[in-house]
């Protein structure tokens, strides 16, 4: 079946046509490992793995690359107030954000490689650059011109006004482009990270990292780029116009781009101090599934305003739709005119409220098998990845097996009174008890 996303090159809803007939081949511009990442970051990385999980959905062969950010101005920074090397202090946070990712359900992805590791790539970029004429060395660094650059800054639809001056950080939310920083050269403050190179020794800047990394891996021209929002300028435009100032070659064919993640009305960062982690949810005493399940329900182009009450819901509704499907029997068949449905809904640009809704109508409905409906629903699974049907692994208080014991001796004596109170009191303590050809079976409520 045909799948159509929106290319923020275009602006459009396009049909996908892959370079290659049933593969493709995607870049995620992944974390920058200097802190733990915040649900906004999250959004957009299980975005990623939804994409992914369609792509597969539609028989497709993945071949799914994403960076560890592991050297820019913050990871520097940070590693620096912490007094580690940066190798130990990002080795940190990459644990802590696989450990995110895992919690998520997050597929890993097929390459996950670090800047670090491609300082050879993204010299001999600078070089052709430079050879090029398309790059020029300044006090503090080389630079790319982008006057030079033909279609700079198509993905943005910028206007360029050239007299706007050169600039080395990483970053910058100005409306106009600036010359940006392919290469910084060392400065007393980067300590010990300094790399060698001919044109003199430093470090790279942020954007020709992602290039160096998605052409070794993936080649001179891929199928989909991804980011959040904020990426589209200056990140991504200065990306394209770097890989193809090199290869001459058209870089990418669709971008995509997932929308922020809100709090109190503003786009969550790390710098505005309005974010949230995984860590807090589970401190909340909610799963990180919660979370997940949170994200299926806005279309990953809608601006999503996050609120502990949200969540909640989230919660209530992955628990309810969760228990369904571990209670309804095993060996229904998949319905194939509602699995339809469901791609159809999927491949129109990931339209992942509409086949949730699709699954809660399964679920109501009184026309079609437990069984079936299980099958169904679990089918759909592979695509939301809420591990539908395993009920949440909860630490069972001994208080509850003394509770179940004493009603297990009340239903030996056959006082059914006696054991009724007890199940009430084990519902008190939050769990209930199914009897099963096996004995009493503990679930959570
Ligand atoms: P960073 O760790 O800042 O390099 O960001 C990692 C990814 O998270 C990038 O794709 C960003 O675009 C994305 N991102 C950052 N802030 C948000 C947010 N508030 N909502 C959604 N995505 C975000
Ligand atoms: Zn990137």
């Amino acid at each position: 079946m045909e799948i159509y996303l929106h290319n923020t090159l275009t602006r459009q809803k396009e049909k996908f046509i892959p370079i290659r007939d049933n593969e493709v081949k995607m870049y995620h511009c992944g974390p920058t490992i200097y802190d733990h990442p915040h649900i906004g970051n999250l959004r957009t990385l299980i975005f990623g793995d939804i994409l992914r999980r369609v792509f597969e959905f539609n028989n497709f062969k993945v071949i799914q690359v994403m960076n560890l950010t592991d050297v820019d101005d913050k990871t520097i920074k940070n590693s620096q107030k912490e007094g580690v090397s940066l190798y130990d202090f990002t080795y940190k946070y990459e644990k802590i954000f696989r450990d995110n990712m895992e919690e998520l359900n997050i597929k890993t992805p097929h390459h996950m490689p670090r800047a670090t590791e491609y300082i050879d790539e993204i010299i001999i970029m600078i070089e052709k650059m430079l050879e090029n004429e398309i790059a020029y060395k300044s006090d503090d660094g080389i630079y790319f011109s982008i006057e030079k650059s033909e279609g700079y800054g198509v993905l943005a639809q910028l206007k360029i006004d050239h007299s706007e001056k050169a600039t080395s950080e990483d970053e910058y939310d100005k409306e106009n482009a600036h010359d940006f920083a392919l290469w910084k050269f060392t400065k007393p403050e980067d300590g010990e990270n300094v790399w060698v190179a001919p044109f003199g020794d430093g470090r790279p800047g942020w954007h020709i990292e992602c290039s160096a990394m998605s052409l070794k891996i993936l080649g001179e021209t891929f199928d989909i780029h991804t980011g959040g929002e904020d990426l589209i300028f200056p990140h991504h435009t200065n990306e394209i116009a770097q890989s193809e100032a090199v290869t001459h070659k058209h870089f990418v064919n669709y971008w995509m781009h997932a929308a922020f993640m809100n709090a109190s009305g503003e786009k969550m960062s790390k710098s505005k101090g309005n974010f949230s982690t995984l860590e807090t949810i589970k401190e909340g005493g909610l799963s990180p599934l919660d979370f997940r399940y949170l994200m299926l329900t806005a279309h990953y182009k809608t601006k999503l305003e996050f609120s502990n009450d949200s969540l909640v819901a989230s919660a209530q509704a992955r628990k309810k739709i969760n228990r369904a499907i571990a209670e309804f029997p095993d060996f229904g068949s998949v319905q194939k005119d509602l699995l339809n449905i469901f791609i159809e809904m999927i491949n129109d640009d990931l339209n992942m409220p509409e086949a949730m809704a699709l699954a809660w109508k399964i679920l109501k409905d009184e026309n079609i098998l437990e069984a079936d409906k299980k099958a169904t629903i679990l089918e759909f699974d592979k695509v939301f990845g809420l591990k539908l049907g395993e009920i949440d692994q909860v630490e069972i208080p001994q208080k509850v097996y003394a509770l179940v014991d004493a009603r297990e001796v009340a239903r030996n004596e056959k006082d059914w009174e006696e054991a009724d109170r007890y199940r009430d009191e084990i519902q008190q303590e939050g769990f209930i008890v199914k009897d099963t050809a096996n004995g009493p079976q503990i679930l959570p409520l």
